[in-house]
């Protein structure tokens, strides 16, 4: 096999590790658990520290293990270089604890996951400025942004209310004003869209969801996808420009939202993950139709008051989703109509597990403003569109007859 031709999306994750050459032939990259790495020549260690050559030292900073999944996920995204770390929010904090300073100011959509929602909460305490937009319209973002904006942060697909960010044109405004684009991809992952298409310059993964897919490890990873330029990023230290210009902002984030934040991938999990990519595709593939089967039962069920997916062609961004996505991902969201109870609803789910993850191959469900969302309030639920009834699920690989069949039990005991 040759590193040359283009494979295809699976092909390419199942036999990238080989492309290598593996140890001892194994067809797995195998776990490697030290901590260290030794050199017989104490100037090679030297000048790999130096970063004047290639190889490891610490396991914080990363190990052949973590490498070989970086790898895969870069060539998922088609990247220039990727960095994996201990979860999702590691990878979006070492964002903000690289690249951001007091005084800057970032444009994020308020349609968050609730994590990254918080954590925007902790950057305002410590001197940034954010301001939070409906990012379904380009105009918006637009208007948000000032002098200092540094970053201007999307989801694909929002979780949990499945608001399809104005992907394209953001990215255009972005290029436009030199502005970093972060877009979190957890939703989409590279199998439906590649955020490298619409301009992103950085990606995020939370690879916790469906790329390990099983629900058996955290893990999360930032793509540099090369649409960026760095030299017009203010915050770039000096160290950090010893390497090409295409590599400086990974190379100040594996120092200081790696290193220094420590929020790496063990190796265990990083090998969970790269067996659970390879199967993305067919995981998608699968639980998509399911959740499109989902959608379209309960938005014919007459308990139902209102139910979200970008499958659905009552959505508002319907349009854009089937543009850009491949398929409109494996989350939807809905809302019972007055009088039935969530809880008693959720009760009577056999199949469907109340539990909090997202794109696990069993499908769950939670009750969104009494858990993941409990924690902000309901006024700002309110901005952010989360009913209190809302109802989100994460479709599973179960067999589609079986999960429609839960579905409408439940309903049908209510
Ligand atoms: C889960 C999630 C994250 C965080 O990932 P963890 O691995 O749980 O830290 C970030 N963004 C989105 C959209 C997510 O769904």
């Amino acid at each position: 096999m040759n590193d040359k031709k283009n494979y295809g999306f699976t092909t390419t994750i199942l036999h990238n590790d080989r492309l290598k050459g593996i140890e001892h032939g194994s067809l797995h990259k195998p776990v490697h658990t030290s901590v260290a790495f030794g050199y017989a020549d104490a100037r090679q260690l030297a000048s790999v520290f130096q970063g004047k050559e290639p190889g490891f030292r610490y396991g914080r900073q990363g190990n052949p293990t973590i490498s070989a999944l970086e790898d895969k996920v870069n060539k998922m995204e088609q990247g220039v270089g990727t960095l994996c770390f201990a979860t999702g929010m590691g990878a979006i904090g070492a964002v903000f604890q690289g690249l951001l300073r007091a005084g800057d100011h970032v444009v994020s959509s308020s349609f968050l996951f609730g994590n990254t929602n918080s954590l925007w909460q902790t950057t305002m305490a410590q001197g940034v400025g954010v301001s939070f937009v409906d990012a379904t319209d380009v105009a918006n973002v637009e208007a948000a942004i000032t002098g200092q904006t540094r970053v201007v942060f999307v989801e694909t697909i929002a979780n949990p209310r499945t608001q399809v960010a104005d992907l394209q044109r953001i990215g255009e405004l972005c290029k436009a004003r030199g502005i970093l684009y972060i877009v979190d991809n957890t939703m989409t992952t590279p199998y439906l869209f590649r955020p490298k298409s619409v301009g992103a310059g950085l990606v995020v993964n939370a690879l916790t969801k469906s790329i390990g897919g099983h629900g058996n490890a955290l893990g999360g990873s930032l793509t540099d996808t090369g649409a960026y330029d760095w030299t017009s990023f203010p915050n770039i230290y000096e160290n950090y420009k010893k390497v090409a210009p295409a590599q400086w902002g990974l190379a100040q984030i594996r120092a200081k939202g790696l290193r220094d934040f420590g929020a790496s991938l063990g190796p265990e999990a990083a090998h969970h993950i790269a067996v659970g990519a390879e199967t993305l595709a067919l995981r998608m593939e699968r639980t998509c139709a399911n959740a499109q089967a989902l959608a379209e039962m309960l938005e014919a069920d007459e308990r139902v008051a209102a139910v979200h997916y970008p499958g659905l062609a009552s959505h508002p961004q319907h349009g854009i989703s089937s543009e850009l996505f491949r398929k409109h991902g494996s989350l939807l969201s809905f809302e019972l109509k007055d009088g039935i109870d969530c809880f008693d609803f959720l009760n009577r789910l056999k199949l469907a597990i109340p539990a909090s993850n997202l794109g696990d191959t069993r499908t769950l469900v939670i009750p969104v403003a009494h858990t993941i969302f409990y924690e902000m309030g309901a006024e700002r639920r309110a901005s952010m569109g989360i009913a209190e009834s809302l109802i989100r699920v994460s479709v599973g690989i179960e067999d589609t007859d079986d999960l429609l069949d839960d579905f409408a039990c439940a309903l049908e005991a209510c």
